[in-house]
């Protein structure tokens, strides 16, 4: 290799240097630094990302990038070190466009905006928050501008989260999808619902940290590559391949969501701990698309763990370790982890209604940066939205528009990215059932990991280096679409409801 590659690398790994201590600071933040270590530790995370952004922005950078990306040196590199010099140059790039006093000020508003964003769900006044949105949605649409130049600003900002998916793209999915689910979701809220009254009791906490450690091991998490830890929200962070963490919310009242919020995590873990490890420390080391890394959380989530399949080998152990389940039947328990409700909160609606209040969201950004609706009508859009897919209006703006943080710093265009995820699914389902056979059958005989090797062999290994355009057209052998998830949904819920 080249003395400019050599030295290039030795910079990228002094950086990777910093950027481990930086994680490590914000994993102890949120699982264990007690209250008054605030100070200390995020100053010390602020001078060390602020280092980091430096060197990823010098003109050392820039030297090294151009240079390799000269014809001769570029085509020395392998082809993943291709992709990881083209990718950085194109990030470097983007920076570079970005003008500092800008920059600076937008992230004084994000966290200005986040503030009030706080405040106005806590008082359930959107008042409070509108005219942070308000400059969030100028700022953002102007940072798109910056980045990439010339293309639509709601088209920029869907790339930024899920490289090569375009509006058009998601059109087209989003509506086919809304489409078939409507009338399938009026059949199902007309039906009988299922009586859960068996499981409001009292669950012993350790049980669930036994229950989340054994499925975690189940599913193919590695706990010589990884460990657990408790937040309010489940999380999950990587330091390369080696070190893949997962956190996870406990409480007495319910055993069952951090059963589910374990094997999604595990799920985005499985994925990190997977990649290639000659891709550890480089911008291919770990997925950065959002769609393609929620496929997996979810595809574990929903399409293995709300399986009845899935639990048929397992379900005694769990009634061992959880010993709250001895009264409930496998049956039982398989009809309450899909049980379909028009519910107000997307982050605990089941699988089903999740599709509705994510293509409300999309289609609010969309009328945002295409039409540009004032931010004052936003609240009422979103209450008529969920009125017409799921026939609930929220009785307040905190259990409406606010209820999510995503907007308040400028996250828009990363809604759409769940549902994308979800729509790869029902694509995994006929993938792997092409190689494996049924997965009822493959489940039903305890051999989960013969599906997680599959999704190693063909999704993880590859890290960032593949775009999901093309994970999809190698793995699925057809464009995105949104027909196999709905053929499962309607086949999964006629049975389950009886329609
Ligand atoms: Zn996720």
């Amino acid at each position: 290799m080249s003395k400019i590659f050599d030295e290039f690398k030795e910079y990228i790994e002094e950086t990777n240097n910093l950027d481990h201590a930086s994680t490590l600071l914000y994993w102890d933040m949120e699982t264990s630094m007690p209250a008054e270590g605030f100070k200390g530790h995020s100053d010390a995370l602020a001078y060390l990302s602020t280092e980091t952004f430096k060197r990823s922005t010098s003109e050392k950078m820039g030297d090294f990038l151009e240079k390799l990306s000269a014809k001769e040196e570029f085509d020395a590199l392998d082809s993943d070190w291709q992709y990881i010099v083209r990718e950085m140059k194109k990030n470097y790039d983007e920076d570079k466009r970005i003008p500092a006093d800008f920059y600076k000020e937008y992230i004084v508003a994000q966290n200005e905006s986040g503030v009030a964003w706080q405040e106005a769900k806590k008082k359930n006044d959107f008042s409070i928050f509108a005219p942070h949105l308000e400059k969030m949605i100028k700022m953002t649409a102007q940072m798109a501008e910056y980045k990439k130049p010339g293309m639509d600003v709601y088209d920029a900002l869907l790339n930024q989260y899920e490289e090569g998916m375009d509006s058009a793209t998601y059109d087209r999915v989003f509506n086919s999808l809304k489409e078939g689910l409507l009338p399938l979701l009026n059949k199902i809220l007309a039906a009988k619902p299922f009586d859960d009254s068996k499981f409001k009791q009292k669950y012993d906490i350790s049980s669930e940290k036994a229950v989340e450690k054994f499925l975690l091991d189940y599913i193919g998490f590695s706990f010589d590559k990884g460990c657990t830890g408790e937040t309010e929200h489940p999380f999950t962070l990587n330091f390369d391949s080696k070190d893949v963490r997962v956190s996870n919310h406990f409480g007495e009242d319910d055993a069952i969501d951090p059963m589910f919020s374990a094997i999604h995590e595990g799920g985005h873990a499985i994925f990190e701990q997977n990649v290639a490890e000659k891709l550890d420390g480089t911008a291919g080391g770990s997925c950065e698309y959002l769609g393609l890394h929620e496929s997996q959380s979810r595809f574990y989530e929903n399409i293995l763990g709300r399986n009845i399949n899935f639990w048929k080998p397992i379900y005694a152990k769990i009634q061992e370790l959880q010993p709250e389940f001895m009264n409930i039947t496998l049956e039982e328990f398989y009809r309450y982890i899909n049980s379909v409700r028009n519910s107000l909160i997307r982050t605990s609606a089941d699988e089903v209604t999740y599709c509705l209040h994510v293509i409300v969201r999309y289609e609010i950004e969309k009328e945002i940066f295409r039409n540009h609706v004032p931010v004052s009508e936003l609240p009422a859009l979103w209450n008529k939205k969920m009125e017409e897919y799921l026939h609930i209006t929220p009785p307040t703006d905190s259990e409406g528009i606010l209820q999510d943080m995503h907007w308040s710093d400028g996250s828009f265009g990363y809604f759409p990215t769940y549902l994308l995820g979800t729509i790869y699914d029902g694509m995994y389902i006929e993938a792997i059932e092409k190689d494996l056979g049924s997965i009822d059958k493959v489940l039903e005989e305890g051999r989960i990991k013969d599906i997680t090797k599959w999704l190693n062999e063909k999704i993880h290994r590859f890290g960032s280096t593949r775009k999901p355009v093309e994970v999809i057209q190698a793995v699925c052998g057809r464009e995105v679409s949104a027909e196999p998830i709905l053929k499962y949904f309607k086949e999964k819920y006629t049975q389950i409801y009886n329609l």
